[in-house]
């Protein structure tokens, strides 16, 4: 079985291009924007986007496209008309995922100064998102480093909504370097296994279904999102290698989104190391 090593490439020039970037630095899949991360309102996907992304992926080889939804967004947010915008943001980067064929739309989990009504706010949404999911579309939940007022940056916090909301389209996008700042920490095989005893109690290992990697440039517990490349950070070599050798991940896609995008070939050659490989020939 191939293994699902990739980055977050760029999409200048068309949604393609992605693909064809991602070829050249050593990707089996890659993540991308669908549109405009920075903006609300996007157009919907043509028909011509689809036929070149769909060639693409004929041409690369790279069948598992990612998309990551805007960072505008915040289910939670106390504002009702930002909460309406991230609804309809939201809902319309699900849309554009069925229509290209992507599975997992990762999205943030945003943030609320008063905990509870945040995560009350946050389950409402997605309730009414699941009901108007469209087939072949997971909604994404990435988990969160701590900063701020952020929140579903502990494992307790997913189960909160999966006990609201017990549906297997809601899966979990694990990010190295947001776990490790929220306090779990993936660096020597004891603690990488006690941070998944914990997960699978309280979430169920089958709902993690993308990693993001990133080493992180925090120390363990920060709570401060700051990405780091692959071994060069507070996690090391030795948590990547973890990750990398665990049977139960070795399906999932695994994207890195490392500071500086051109030492992005590096990132991804230490990555196809670990595992004993040399990233595909471009
Ligand atoms: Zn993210
Ligand atoms: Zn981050």
């Amino acid at each position: 079985m191939q293994r699902l090593i990739g980055a977050h490439t760029s999409t200048t020039g068309g949604l393609q291009n992605a693909l064809y970037e991602g070829k050249q630095l050593g990707c089996t899949a890659v993540q991308l924007f669908t549109a405009s991360p920075r903006q609300w309102k996007a157009p919907p996907i043509t028909r011509e986007q689809v036929e070149k992304l769909n060639q693409a992926r004929r041409e690369t080889g790279i069948e598992t496209v990612v998309s990551h939804a805007a960072y505008l967004i915040n289910l939670a947010s106390p504002d009702p008309e930002t909460r309406r915008k991230s609804y309809e943001a939201y809902r319309a980067e699900l849309q554009r995922c069925a229509a290209l064929g992507i599975r997992y739309a990762v999205f943030h989990m945003g943030s609320h100064p008063d905990f509870d009504t945040g995560m009350r706010l946050l389950i409402e949404n997605l309730r009414n998102l699941l009901a108007e999911l469209p087939d072949g579309v997971c909604i994404t939940m990435e988990t969160m480093a701590g900063q701020g007022s952020t929140l579903c940056y502990r494992f307790e916090h997913f189960a909160q909504i999966y006990d609201a909301l017990p549906d297997e389209r809601l899966v979990i996008c694990a990010d190295s370097c947001h776990l490790f700042a929220a306090g779990y920490d993936l660096r020597t095989p004891d603690t990488y296994e006690a941070v998944w005893r914990e997960f699978d109690r309280l979430i169920g290992l089958s709902r993690l279904q993308v990693w993001h990697l990133n080493d992180s440039k925090k120390p363990l517990g920060s709570r401060i999102d700051r990405h780091e490349h692959i071994g060069e950070g507070e996690l090391g070599e030795s948590a990547f290698r973890l990750i990398l050798n665990d049977p139960r991940f070795a399906a999932l896609p695994m994207i890195i989104e490392t500071p500086d995008e051109t030492r992005y070939a590096e990132d991804l050659a230490k990555l196809w190391s670990y595992v004993g490989q040399l990233p595909p020939a471009s």
